[in-house]
């Protein structure tokens, strides 16, 4: 069975979670209080405790550690906690952190009670990683002065500052670094009312005015990602100003997320290739991850960060110690008849 996936023209990113340079008017958009930040109900009832707590005992917050898919709000979160504390935020990230001198600097730069927030944690290389046990330990840093016998151990004193991790990997993370983080929590992918409620709020701060069954359209196909929710607004609108009245309304949002291969159920045409090529390649799975992300020419991580986790939670895809299976429902959404676990075994 041969099958061509070579599509024609750019790849569309609207559906792709991680950032991307038109997201560069996000910042506008970033709820900054608590009670703004919609949605993840469990991690904010919890992190508010936390916050209150910190603030009666005017000290910093203990060290975070938020994980989950990219563009769930993240970033934006380690933003509201900072304004919440009333303290200054350093962003920085694992990969831009080269050597263990650069993280020296960042930390003896903080104020008492700053946040560092570092995002992709999970990419710092091992020497940045160790500075960083005592670092939020301790709030210390050991720095040898000079070299061979007559070498030093310095014990530098650092402000007692909150290190907001985040990740959308937790497993990648080295089981000492996991462990030095007093609060965990787990973003999870938004539900479409959580969404309407954020691009219903996006749209006001955009001046753009929305029906409430837009609103619903929009959210419902955005894979329960807020970053997704926000992009797919910002087209819409260009639609709804171009051929409509200027007011998005259900049927323009449809036309438009049409027109961009957002299919009802949210999936793009890097979701629904996925799901295809197991069907027509791998009789329905299971398969392994590289080599679908060879046969689909997508990245593997892409594949497991960004699509996966959409993908199971509607229940398109189910993951084995064998590898990926699409579902009877991935079957019935692509239109390929399902013949059952028949047709995997025949295989
Ligand atoms: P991450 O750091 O997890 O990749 P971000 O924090 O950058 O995600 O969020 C992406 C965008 O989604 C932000 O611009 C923000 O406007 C929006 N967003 C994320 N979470 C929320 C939320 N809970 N409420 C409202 N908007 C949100």
């Amino acid at each position: 069975m041969s099958i061509n996936f070579s599509g024609d023209g750019p790849e569309e990113v609207l559906t792709t979670a991680s950032f991307q340079p038109e997201d560069a008017t996000e910042a506008s958009l970033r709820p900054k209080r608590l009670e703004d930040y919609t949605g993840q109900e469990k991690a904010k009832d919890n992190l508010a405790v936390f916050i209150q707590a910190a603030k009666i005992r005017n000290e910093p917050l203990d060290h975070v550690l938020l994980h989950g898919p990219p563009g769930l709000g993240k970033t934006t979160l380690a933003g509201v906690i900072a304004n919440e504390m009333g303290v200054s935020m350093r962003i920085t990230s694992g990969p831009a952190i080269e050597k263990p001198g650069d993280l020296v600097a960042l930390l003896t730069n903080l104020q008492e009670n700053d946040i560092l927030f570092l995002d992709e944690i999970h990419r710092l290389n091992r020497s940045v990683e160790e500075i960083l046990y005592p670092a939020m330990e301790d709030f210390a840093i050991d720095i040898i002065l000079g070299k061979g016998p007559s070498a030093n151990s310095v014990r530098l004193d650092l402000p007692h500052f909150t290190l907001i991790g985040a990740t959308t990997r937790s497993g990648q993370l080295s089981a000492p670094l996991r462990d030095r983080f007093g609060v965990v929590l787990r973003l999870e992918l938004y539900s479409t009312e959580d969404l309407r409620r954020i691009v219903e709020r996006s749209a006001g701060i955009l001046g753009v005015e929305i029906e409430p069954a837009g609103a619903v359209e929009i959210a419902s196909r955005s894979r329960g990602t807020p970053r997704i929710a926000n992009r797919m607004l910002r087209r819409v609108r260009d639609f709804a100003q171009v051929k409509g009245r200027g007011v998005i309304t259900q049927s323009i949002a449809d036309e438009a997320l049409r027109r961009l291969e957002v299919d009802k159920a949210g999936l793009d045409q890097v979701d629904r290739r996925m799901l295809r090529s197991i069907i027509e390649l791998y009789g329905g799975g299971p398969v392994g991850l590289e080599a679908l992300a060879a046969t689909i020419n997508e990245e593997a991580v892409t594949l497991e960060d960004v699509y996966e986790p959409f993908l199971l939670q509607q229940g398109f895809l189910t993951r084995t110690l064998r590898g990926r299976c699409v579902t009877r429902k991935a079957y019935e959404h692509l239109g390929i008849e399902y013949l059952g676990q028949q047709q995997m075994d025949d295989m």
